[in-house]
C-alpha cells in the first residue's frame, strides 16, 4: 500500500511565535507534513537553524541584506535550499504549484500580499495574520471563495468558533440558528491596572502577557485590548456576524477559547490549555485530528473559570474597533494602520501606552471615508492612515502624561 503524499506547507513568518509553534507540530508528524518553504523578515540565525532542521526547498527573507547573509550560511553548510530575498519572494513561495497549504503568520500589513496571493492560487490558508483580514476582509473572502481556497482560522478564538459551528456553515448566522458569537479575552497584563499604571506602562510590562507567549506587536495589542477589537472585525468577516452579534467577555484563565450561542439557548464552547499548537494542529490536519504536543486540560486542577465584562473606558481600543466595524468602508483599514504605527512607536519608547488609542481615534476621526474594494484602494487608505499616525506620534501625543507619570525611561 502506498502512503498518501505528505502535505506540502509554506510557513510564512516561520521565525515568529506562530511559525515556531507550527514547525513544532509539523516535526511531530514528518510522514504527514513537509516544509516546502520558510519565510520571514530578517532573523538569519533562526531561519538558518530552521533550514537545517526542516530542509525546505526555499527560504525567503524579505530583507535583502539578511537574505544575502542567509544564502552564504546555507551555501557554506551545503544545504540544498534556494534562498530568495525581497517582499516579492514571499508571494512567490506562497503561490508555487507544489504548495498545498500556507501558514499565514507574518505580523501586520506585511502579510497581506502573500495571504491574498495564496487565496487567489487556491491554497489552503491557515490564517494567523488577522491584520490582513481586518484590512481586506471582503476581498480576501471573495478571492478565496472564487478559487476554492479553504480559509482556516488560527487565532484561538476564531478557531474555537469554527470548531463550535455546524458542519457546512455558509457564513449565514440566521440560517444556522446562531444568535451570537462570544469571544473570550484574557484581559492582558493590565486587566486590573489603575489609570496611573496604564499612563506609565512600559513596553516590557505591556509584553508580559499572563497566559500567552506571543510576538511583541500582538502582545501590546492584547494589553490595549486592540487585539480583541481586531478579532471582532475578523469574526465579522470570517463568519458573517453583524457587529451586534459579536460579544466579548473577559476570561482571565484563557481556557474557554470562545463560544457560539444558538437560538435554542445552547452555548457551545471550545476549551483547552492556552497553547497555539492546538489551533495550528487543528488547521493543519483538518478535517482530521492529530497530536499537537499540548498539555491535557485538567479542569479540576483549574478549579474555577471567571467571566466579566470588558472595561471600554480604560481600554478604548475595543470601543474604537466596534466603531470602525460599524462605520465600515475604510475605517477598519485606518484603525489597523494607525494601530500598527502607534504600537511600533510605543515599542520604541517614543510614545506613551495611552497614546496608542489616542492616535488611532484621531486618525479615524480626521481621515475621510474612502472606497476600499480593490487592493490598490486598500493600500492607499493604509498609506494615508500610516502617514497621519506617524505625524501625530512625532508630535508627541500622550508624551506629556507619561513624563508626568515618570514612565519615559528612554
Ligand atoms: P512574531 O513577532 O513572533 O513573528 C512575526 C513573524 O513575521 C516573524 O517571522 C517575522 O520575521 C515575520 N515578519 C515580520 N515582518 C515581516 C515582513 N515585512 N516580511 C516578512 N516577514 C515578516 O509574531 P506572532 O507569531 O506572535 O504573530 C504573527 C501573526 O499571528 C500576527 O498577525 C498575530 O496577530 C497573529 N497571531 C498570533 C498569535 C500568537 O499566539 N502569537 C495568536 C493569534 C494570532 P523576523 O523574525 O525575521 O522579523
Ligand atoms: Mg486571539
Amino acid at each position: 500500500m502506498t502512503l498518501p503524499r505528505a502535505v506540502s506547507v509554506a510557513v510564512l513568518g516561520s521565525t515568529g511565535s506562530i511559525g515556531v509553534n507550527t514547525l513544532s507540530v509539523i516535526a511531530q508528524h514528518p510522514q504527514r507534513f513537509e516544509v516546502f518553504a520558510l519565510a520571514a523578515n530578517s532573523d538569519v540565525e533562526t531561519m538558518f537553524a530552521q533550514c537545517e532542521a526542516f530542509r525546505p526547498r526555499y527560504a525567503v527573507l524579505a530583507n535583502e541584506s539578511a537574505a544575502a547573509r542567509l544564502a552564504a550560511r546555507v551555501g557554506d553548510a551545503g544545504l540544498d535550499c534556494e534562498v530568495m530575498g525581497g517582499a516579492a519572494a514571499l508571494l512567490d513561495v506562497a503561490t508555487r504549484p507544489e504548495v498545498d497549504a500556507v501558514m499565514a503568520a507574518i505580523v501586520g500589513a506585511a502579510g497581506l500580499a502573500s495571504t491574498l496571493g495564496a487565496a487567489k492560487a487556491g491554497k489552503k490558508i491557515m490564517l494567523a495574520n488577522k491584520e490582513s483580514m481586518v484590512m481586506a476582509g471582503p476581498l480576501l473572502i471573495d478571492t478565496a471563495r472564487a478559487s476554492g481556497s479553504a480559509l482556516l482560522p488560527i487565532d484561538s478564538e476564531h478557531n474555537a468558533i469554527f470548531q463550535a459551528l455546524p458542519a457546512n456553515f455558509a457564513r449565514d448566522m440566521d440560517a444556522a440558528g446562531i444568535r451570537r458569537l462570544i469571544l473570550t479575552a484574557s484581559g492582558g497584563p493590565f486587566l486590573h491596572a489603575s489609570a496611573e499604571v496604564l499612563a506609565g506602562a512600559t513596553p516590557d510590562q505591556a509584553c508580559a502577557h499572563p497566559k500567552w507567549s506571543m510576538g511583541r506587536k500582538i502582545s501590546v495589542d492584547s494589553a490595549t485590548l486592540m487585539n480583541k477589537g481586531l478579532e471582532v472585525i475578523e469574526a465579522h468577516y470570517l463568519f458573517g456576524a453583524k457587529p451586534e452579534q459579536i460579544d466579548v467577555v473577559i476570561h482571565p484563565q484563557s481556557i474557554v477559547h470562545s463560544m457560539v450561542e444558538y437560538v435554542d439557548g445552547s452555548v457551545i464552547a471550545q476549551m483547552g490549555n492556552p497553547d497555539m499548537r492546538t489551533p495550528i494542529a487543528h488547521a493543519l490536519a483538518y478535517p482530521q485530528r492529530v497530536e499537537a504536543g499540548v498539555k491535557r486540560l485538567d479542569l479540576a486542577g483549574a478549579g474555577r473559570l471567571d467571566f466579566t465584562t470588558p472595561d471600554c473606558e480604560r481600554f478604548p481600543c475595543l470601543r474604537l474597533a466596534y466603531q470602525a466595524l460599524r462605520a465600515g468602508g475604510s475605517a477598519p483599514v485606518y484603525l489597523n494602520a494607525a494601530n500598527e504605527v502607534a504600537v511600533d512607536r510605543f515599542l520604541n519608547h517614543e510614545i506613551a501606552f495611552n497614546a496608542i488609542a489616542e492616535i488611532v481615534e484621531k486618525v479615524m476621526d480626521d481621515l475621510p471615508s474612502q472606497r476600499v474594494e480593490s487592493i490598490e484602494q486598500i493600500l492607499a487608505a493604509d498609506g494615508s492612515a500610516r502617514a497621519a499616525a506617524a505625524k501625530l506620534a512625532s508630535r508627541g501625543s500622550g508624551l506629556a502624561e507619561r513624563r508626568a507619570a515618570g514612565g519615559l525611561g528612554h
